[in-house]
């Protein structure tokens, strides 16, 4: 039986990897959540409402119904990419420029009740893997598995670290584990659903944990 998995937890501890090995091993949909919220955010930043000291959060609100986020599955890898209005945005999300900003845009109540709604309704079919920081409180409150992943702050900075010098040399691991905190911190005081743990989600610290063995105790969880 096809069941809904949801993935929650903080900023950087590896909740795509597993979405996504999970996805690929039981043949489900995966769908990164905090894609739709950097894509939303990556618009934003295009249109100037957003930058180091400014958010025009109202002219946000007035634009978001020509926002339109969609998945597109990358026939080479066989992951979903994110499309904003109908153009591959997969890297630029990525970037530490969006992180830095992300998780205001993610505040906005507006913004969260348009993605969230989308969201809910890619699960009508079940079969689906969804991460992100709200999907086992709001989005599906019924899913069958529910995951709450969390690491100490050094080890997931380390990690995004060494992910994001590759693209960019310039960056530091100092700037990197700033905006794990800083991210972790909006996320979790948010008025609108803030980060926390589902009362029946499972918690999973993969601090001293190979993503081979962390994979091998999740995957056991998904089939009993
Ligand atoms: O998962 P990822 O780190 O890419 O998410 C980026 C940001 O998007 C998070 O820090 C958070 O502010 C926001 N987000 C959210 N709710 C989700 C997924 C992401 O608020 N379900």
């Amino acid at each position: 039986k096809k069941i809904i998995i949801a993935i929650d937890g903080h900023s950087s501890t590896g909740k795509s990897t597993v979405a996504k090995q999970l996805a690929k091993a039981l043949q489900y949909i995966y769908v990164d959540t905090g894609a739709m919220y950097r894509a939303v955010t990556l618009y934003a930043m295009r249109k100037g409402f957003i930058g180091a000291d400014h958010f025009e959060e109202d002219k946000l609100e007035e634009v978001l119904p020509e926002i339109n986020i969609r998945f597109e599955v990358n026939p080479k890898t066989g992951i979903a990419e994110v499309l904003l209005n109908g153009e591959n945005v997969e890297h630029e999300i990525r970037t530490l420029d969006v992180s830095k900003h992300v998780s205001k845009i993610a505040a906005v109540s507006q913004v969260r009740k348009k993605l969230v709604e989308q969201q809910h309704q890619m699960g009508v079919e079940k079969g689906i893997v969804m991460d992100g920081r709200d999907i086992g409180t709001v989005v599906f409150p019924k899913a069958e598995l529910k995951l709450f992943m969390t690491a100490t702050a050094k080890d997931r900075a380390e990690r995004r670290f060494l992910e994001l010098k590759v693209r960019d040399e310039n960056i530091t691991y100092e700037d990197v584990l700033k905006n794990v905190v800083n991210r972790d911190h909006i996320d979790s005081t948010r008025k609108d659903s803030p980060l926390r743990q589902a009362g029946d989600a499972i918690k999973i610290d993969n601090s001293n944990l190979t993503l081979q063995e962390q994979f091998e105790q999740i995957l056991q969880l998904a089939k009993t």
